[in-house]
């Protein structure tokens, strides 16, 4: 059993991320639907069991950046309705088709009209959510522009394509307070309202509720919300609304070797911490390959058996130290975790100046994923 013990883990509560979907899911009008956001396996938690779960809680939808993402999801028999939301290649339209049930962004008339092209004669029709550019200026019929929802109409009559939804994306919505949600909510909005009574056609969803509308604006959710750090239990703001969220993912290694140093030693690479006093330190077996970020380096501070531990010197590939001379009850095997318990994943990301969502999808392929519960 000792040589099962894994030298670093993220430990994925399903429970949490259960909890999480349905509270949010308790703040939907009637009607409107919860879309999970699986993307990037589902932020470093692991796409197909989380799929599998939301799946088992009656989450009908999800979304993916990508084709392979999906085929993945499609694999392991997750039969939801997928979208793509990065643009895909034209020549995948059909590949896209037969999956079933998964719909592709399109953001320009180009790329409708390849797709379109591809579908012709397959006795298929590709499913599509057209993308509006509001604001954030990524993808997506930039709205702003004269000709772009002209275009976007065209896109919709194309033969081959089925035009079931319509989406924008926020750039700001996680700052409660900055007027330019409410302009984009406004551009898109109109924007629907126009493209619907040109075509005649309505569209069966639109959607623009990312994690930071779900919080600070419920009046925007629309016909479905699809919220990505909030499912995974991280506000995106100091904010939290009317959510209550629980972290899903606990970074966690152990004591791998513990060490006695003099007065002047110096410590890792770079020789950046000198012991000013004889030190004891706990090898950890974590390093930036396992995606703990080495720009963390001297600055982190890990948590064993409810103790905080300072980390000393340069994070190195595989490993890194701490100071546990003032912890005296320190063993080797000891567990320590790195983030998503007593320590939040939020308040790593600042040392990092970076957000949570970079630090979950740092967590490499290397670090098996525990399920609980
Ligand atoms: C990633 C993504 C989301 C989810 O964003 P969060 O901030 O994690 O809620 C929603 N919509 C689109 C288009 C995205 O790319």
């Amino acid at each position: 059993m000792e040589r099962m013990m894994k030298r670093t883990w993220a430990e994925i509560s399903l429970g949490n991320l259960e909890h999480n979907v349905r509270n949010m899911q308790a703040q939907l009008p009637e009607g409107c639907r919860y879309l999970g956001v699986v993307k990037a396996n589902a932020y470093g938690h692991g796409a197909v069991p989380v799929a599998k779960r939301l799946e088992e809680i009656g989450v009908t939808n999800m979304a993916v950046a990508c084709y392979d993402e999906a085929v993945q999801l499609r694999e392991a028999g997750i039969t939801a309705q997928l979208l793509i939301l990065g643009p895909s290649p034209a020549f995948l339209a059909k590949d896209i088709a037969v999956l079933g049930d998964v719909c592709q962004a399109v953001g320009s008339l180009s790329l409708a009209q390849a797709m379109s092209a591809e579908m012709d004669g397959s006795g298929l029709t590709l499913p599509i959510h057209l993308k509006l550019d509001t604001g954030m200026s990524r993808t997506g019929f930039s709205v702003m522009q004269h000709g772009a929802l002209e275009a976007a109409a065209q896109a919709m009559a194309l033969p081959g394509l089925d035009a079931q939804g319509v989406f924008t994306h926020f750039a700001v919505s996680d700052e409660l307070g900055n007027d330019f949600t409410a302009e984009q909510f406004l551009r898109f909005t109109r924007s629907v309202s126009w493209l619907e009574e040109t075509s005649g056609k309505k569209f069966a969803l639109r959607h623009c509720t990312n994690s930071g509308a779900m919080v600070n604006y419920p009046e925007m959710y629309l016909d479905m919300v699809r919220p990505g750090i909030a499912q995974y239990g991280l506000y995106p703001a100091s904010e939290h609304g009317a959510l209550d969220l629980k972290p899903v993912m606990k970074l966690m290694t152990r004591v791998a070797e513990i060490t006695d140093h003099l007065p002047g030693d110096t410590v890792s690479y770079g020789r950046t911490y000198t012991c000013e006093r004889p030190h004891r330190f706990a090898v950890l077996p974590i390093g930036y390959a396992d995606g703990l970020h080495r720009a963390l380096s001297n600055q982190l501070e890990v948590v064993i058996g409810g103790e905080k531990a300072r980390q000393c010197g340069r994070i190195c590939m595989d490993m890194c130290m701490v100071d546990i001379t003032d912890l005296p009850g320190v063993q080797i095997g000891d567990p320590v975790e790195i983030f998503g318990g007593e320590q939040s994943v939020d308040a790593l990301a600042e040392l990092a100046g970076t957000i949570s969502y970079e630090l979950l999808c740092a967590v490499s392929p290397r670090v098996p994923r525990v399920y609980v519960d």
